[in-house]
């Protein structure tokens, strides 16, 4: 966060709570929210709160993050989605978090903190492959597995496996929140929890009838407008919204961006870099990126406030 920069995100944790809500009522099911990297630039602490009647627990990557967003407080349990590394049973329990285990060594040595054992259906990254599947499970005593499927045939497939039977499941993130197949028997949304929740915006500085070829790359437009934020806050060339209207970011420097404006635009007005209607899969598609991208980037360096 950095005060200098201008740039102001708005995060509506009521609209957070309602989507939660959302989803626990369509799902049907529990609900681990995922609050990893600082709730996508967020606020872990405050999100977390903010969801507390609703959830079952929720997710992070690192064992530090629970402990840094202080989530044991809340009363609900974390599961630490990542490698657990050098953490031992006894830091995992003082978090209330479950680690996500991978191989016999790991389920052995984490075995009072109640590990999930996590399922490669596909991800192939820090999961464990199918054929090892029992050993681990035994080692560890699990009763949890989880896998990251990006496809309703991964989470079938993981379903349906044997060894599984019994135990809590869960696989999908926001992007199978609407496949009945894929929910099992928790859901674990992370970037869905920000629908329509959240703003991102600068302030015009200057504005000027464009003389020429302007900075640094010669664009040309009728009139630009100049904002406080680059590429250090993570800005890039992409769409923006101007007193209501849909326009670009045209050149991002460090610290500023040429905005194109008309002449009604005047300095002193928002410019809306996220939100009223500009999706973070709108600029995602113009970044050519995710829309996990488009929070993360452009929340780093934001001042934020929170509606209650
Ligand atoms: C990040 C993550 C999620 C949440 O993903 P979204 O697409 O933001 O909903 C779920 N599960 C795992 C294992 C993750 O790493």
């Amino acid at each position: 966060m950095n005060d200098t920069t201008g740039i102001r995100a708005r995060v509506d944790l009521k609209r957070i709570h309602d989507n939660v809500e959302k989803i626990v009522r369509e799902a049907n099911v529990g609900v681990m929210a995922v609050v990893k990297a600082d709730a996508y630039g967020m606020g872990a602490y405050q999100v977390a709160r903010a969801l507390v009647d609703l959830v079952e627990g929720y997710c992070v990557f690192a064992l530090e993050e629970a402990a840094s967003a202080k989530l044991s407080e809340t009363g609900k349990p974390t599961l630490v989605l990542g490698p657990p590394g050098a953490h031992n049973a006894a830091e995992h329990l003082e978090q209330r978090a479950r680690p996500a285990v991978t191989t016999e060594a790991e389920a052995d040595a984490l075995k009072s903190a109640w590990p999930a054992v996590c399922v490669d259906t596909g991800m192939q990254r820090f999961s464990c492959p199918i054929d090892n599947l029992d050993h681990v499970i035994r080692a560890g005593d699990c009763r949890e597995a989880f896998t990251h499927a990006t496809s309703i045939s991964q989470a079938e497939q993981f379903a349906s496996l044997p060894m599984l039977r019994g135990m809590k499941l869960h696989a999908s993130g926001s992007s199978l929140l609407h496949e009945p197949a894929a929910l099992l028997n928790a859901v674990r949304p992370g970037i869905a929890l920000f629908e329509e929740a959240i703003q991102i915006s600068s302030r015009l500085i200057e504005t000027r009838d464009t003389r020429g070829p302007a900075g640094y790359t010669g664009f040309s437009v009728r009139r630009h407008g100049v904002i406080f934020g680059g590429y250090g806050d993570g800005l890039r060339i992409g769409p923006c919204r101007v007193n209501g209207r849909l326009t670009r970011i045209l050149e991002v420097g460090m610290q500023t961006s040429f905005v194109e404006i008309d002449s009604h635009d005047a300095v002193g007005d928002d410019v809306i870099l996220l939100g009223d209607g500009l999706t973070p899969r709108e600029i995602a598609r113009s970044w050519q990126s995710s829309p996990h991208e488009v929070l993360v980037r452009l929340s780093s360096g934001a001042q934020r406030s929170y509606v209650e």
